[in-house]
């Protein structure tokens, strides 16, 4: 279970100071179905746009 996760998505409403994630949890996807080959090819869904 990740304690600490670190995003540099810092327009997202859950970023917190020092890149720190400050959501409940997160849910992270894949672009390739629920299998990746690297880590480009995944993705935070947990995100919501804040102010640019
Ligand atoms: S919810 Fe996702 S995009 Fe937003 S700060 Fe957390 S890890 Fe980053």
């Amino acid at each position: 279970m990740a304690l600490d996760v670190l995003c540099e998505v810092t327009n997202c409403v859950h970023n917190r100071e020092g890149r720190k994630c400050g959501a409940e949890e997160i849910y992270v996807v894949s672009h390739k179905g629920n299998k990746a080959t690297n880590s480009e090819e995944t993705d935070c869904k947990t995100f919501e746009p804040g102010v640019l």
